[in-house]
């Protein structure tokens, strides 16, 4: 199945990354948001990053126009109808999503693929709420969308091999490379990477090192391109903590309990870059 009509709903942070990517290989994109002043939002955010692009020389003016062309916004889901592809990118909360995609499954055709970027929910639950489980997968894409390769397939216990396979070939149209994952908490990526940076703000709590120090160990001893702290600054506290949250309670293992430092700057406030201070000052 040839993916060409793809919906996206958010035009948040992800939501316009995503739209961006599939219209700059020349797919029909349809963005949805809840107001004009959203998806007013998310397509300035796509405006800047291919402009960003076109004075690196990276694409012609021509290019930018002709992606942007690819785009038609709404805030009615009736649009659509007409998808063969609809990628759920909206605020990550259970019950909003579970009510989002038994919208979308009301407007779009019967062998319409629907998936979820969610970065913490399982796929699994989210696809009993839909009519057929089967066509639903997740799509997790990584920030900022335009620049980072991966994308994680993660099958939910009912998704389809025809689900996996028409969207492993949409991945690989919209120049990303995908890893097949199956449903768990953080799926692998996150499972990965957030108890590291989880576990670095446990060094910097127990006095072993400065923040400084712990990104210089990390960058310098182990070729990562960040220091974990800085890296928790980028994503956000708030952030951080939600999905090692996340972890803990879906694995119930302690050993994925969040720093108390952790909790701490979040209660304060000190959610990183966005807030101007976190491990680091900005
Ligand atoms: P965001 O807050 O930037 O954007 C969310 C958008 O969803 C907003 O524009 C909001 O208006 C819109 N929205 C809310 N309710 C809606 C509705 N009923 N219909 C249509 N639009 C609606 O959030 P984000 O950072 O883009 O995250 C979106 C999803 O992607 C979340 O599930 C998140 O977990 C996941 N994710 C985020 C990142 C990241 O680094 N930010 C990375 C991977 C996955």
């Amino acid at each position: 199945m040839n993916l060409r009509r793809i919906g996206v709903i958010g035009a948040g942070t992800m939501g316009s990354g995503i739209a961006q990517v599939c219209a700059s290989v020349g797919l029909h994109v349809t963005l949805i948001d809840i107001s004009e002043s959203a998806l007013a939002f998310g397509l300035a955010a796509m405006k800047e990053n291919l402009q960003r692009q076109v004075r690196r020389n990276k694409i012609c003016e021509a290019t930018r126009d002709a992606t942007l062309k690819q785009i038609r916004t709404s805030i009615d889901y009736a649009v659509l109808s007409d998808t063969d592809l609809v990628i759920e990118a909206t605020t990550e909360s259970l019950d909003l999503k579970l009510r989002i995609l038994r919208q979308i499954e009301e407007v779009v055709l019967a062998d319409t693929i629907i998936a979820t970027n969610t970065s913490s929910l399982s796929i699994t639950q989210l696809a009993a709420v839909l009519k057929r489980p089967e066509r639903f997968i997740g799509l997790h894409f990584f920030n900022p969308v335009p620049v980072m390769q991966l994308l994680e397939l993660i099958r939910g216990l009912q998704t389809s091999n025809q689900t996996h396979s028409a969207v492993d070939s949409f991945a690989r149209t919209i120049g990303k490379t995908p890893i097949d994952v199956q449903n768990a908490p953080g799926f692998v990526v996150n499972r990965i990477l957030i108890p590291m940076i989880n576990e670095a703000v446990f060094v910097l709590q127990e006095g072993l090192a400065t923040a400084q120090d712990i990104d210089n160990g990390m960058q310098l001893g182990c070729n990562h391109p960040i220091g974990p702290l800085a890296l928790a600054d980028m994503i956000g506290l708030d952030t951080l903590l939600a999905i090692m949250q996340a972890l803990h309670e879906g694995f119930g293992d302690p050993k994925y309990r969040p720093a108390r430092l952790l909790k701490d700057l979040v209660a304060a406030g000190h959610l990183g870059r966005k807030s101007g201070r976190g491990f680091h000052s900005y």
